[in-house]
């Protein structure tokens, strides 16, 4: 019996883990169609409660002790209210299948069938979390042992039995719970850090690290057009020197916020690529229409002072250069270069402007 058990406990672990880390961990892995994973999880489940079955204790009266239970609560925690309704109508079907329609198997399929639809609501209701599954589990778990009470034979150790398929249902579900914990929450603080590495502190934007594998990745192809639209603040220091760092970081703040109210082609990507200088990626985006949006860019910025907290108002002009591959510039390197020369030309010729990149800006940046 303990053999059964054990066995019973490892095929229980091993779907857990299946089932939750390939949903989770979607850095690494990326299962497609999203919408249709709690189907995923709920149909892993009922195969894994069939196995769960083909190993159970067997007892008199055809009562079967297994983790189905187990099974049919966890793939709610990942998989929503849907998936336990799928592997319980799994685990409802094999059951029967294994015993026939009558009997204890009947029972013990209809009680499955109860549990998932029962955990379907609770989930619906109460949302998917640890916490909810675990409330649901003490419900599931004193249900199910009073339909075994009902179900085996009266001599057939009734009580022994049913204290064992407690104890079971307990401890396997609350070491796999504790683990799976530990691995969210690990996974959690991952995803946080990954982030944080790719986020620029102050404004929340890309930071210049993101920028550059971004546009590596929209030139990957190398057929579709980018632009790229590269500004800075005019004087900048100072504003620094006159209200203060704190208040030149505020500029920076509420800068990030400006440009991110723009209304931007689809797919345009922010960042902060340094100091006071930004900019915008626009996938997809020939020269003729950067053009338009830096305009656009530079009118937001320009058009009203910046007000800050404590209601001090700084006007804020900025610098756009702007360049497009694979008409201006032939790789990225060449596209930053480029964008850069530009935004030096709209400084060199009075500030507050849009300059697109051509052979003279060149020039003009290297004299
Ligand atoms: P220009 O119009 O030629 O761009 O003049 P500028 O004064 O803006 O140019 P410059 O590049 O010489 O100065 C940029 C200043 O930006 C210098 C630096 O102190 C300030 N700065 C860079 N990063 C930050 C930041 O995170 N916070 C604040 N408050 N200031 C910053
Ligand atoms: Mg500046
Ligand atoms: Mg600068």
């Amino acid at each position: 019996m303990l053999y059964q058990l054990a066995v019973n406990f490892c095929i229980l672990f091993t779907f857990s883990i299946i089932s939750y880390w390939p949903f989770q961990d979607r850095g690494r892995f990326r299962i497609p169609y999203p919408k249709l994973h709690p189907v995923l999880i709920g149909l892993t489940a009922g195969v894994t409660a069939t196995f769960l079955l083909a190993a159970s204790v067997r007892l008199e009266g055809g009562v079967f002790v297994d983790a189905r239970i187990s099974v049919i609560v966890i793939s709610g925690i990942f998989g929503g209210p849907v998936a336990p309704v799928i592997a319980a109508a799994v685990v409802g079907l094999v059951r029967i299948g294994m015993s026939g329609f009558a009997g204890a198997g009947l029972v013990a399929g209809l009680n499955a069938v109860f549990i998932g639809i029962a955990a379907s609501g609770f989930f619906a209701w109460k949302g998917s979390s640890f916490r909810t599954a675990r409330l649901f589990f003490h419900f599931a778990v004193l249900e199910t042992a009073v339909v075994l009470i009902f179900l085996l034979p009266k001599g057939a150790g009734v009580v022994m039995n049913t204290a064992m398929f407690i104890a079971y249902s307990y401890l396997s579900y609350f070491t796999v719970t504790v683990i799976l914990r530990e691995l969210n929450s690990h996974f959690k603080k991952l995803a946080g850090i990954e982030k944080l590495s790719k986020t620029d502190f102050l404004t929340g934007l890309n930071n210049s690290r993101s920028f550059g594998e971004i546009i590596s990745s929209m030139l990957e192809d190398g057929t579709r057009p980018v632009s790229l639209v590269l500004f800075d603040i005019d004087r900048f220091k100072k504003v620094n020197d006159t209200y203060g760092h704190p208040v030149g970081d505020e500029v920076l703040t509420e800068l990030a916020g400006r440009i991110r109210r723009c209304a931007l082609p689809k797919g345009a990507v922010l960042s902060r690529n340094g100091g006071e200088e930004f900019s915008v990626l626009l996938p997809g985006i020939a020269e003729d229409q950067a053009l338009s949006v830096a305009e656009k860019l530079r009118r937001a910025v320009a058009g009203n002072p910046f007000i800050l907290d404590g209601g001090l108002s700084i006007p804020v002009t900025i610098s756009l250069g702007v360049c497009s591959f694979p008409g201006q510039a032939e790789d990225t390197k060449q596209l930053y270069q480029r964008a850069d020369e530009a935004l030096y030309t709209a400084k060199q010729t009075g500030r507050n402007r849009v300059v697109a990149w051509t052979p003279r800006t060149e020039s003009i940046a290297k004299t």
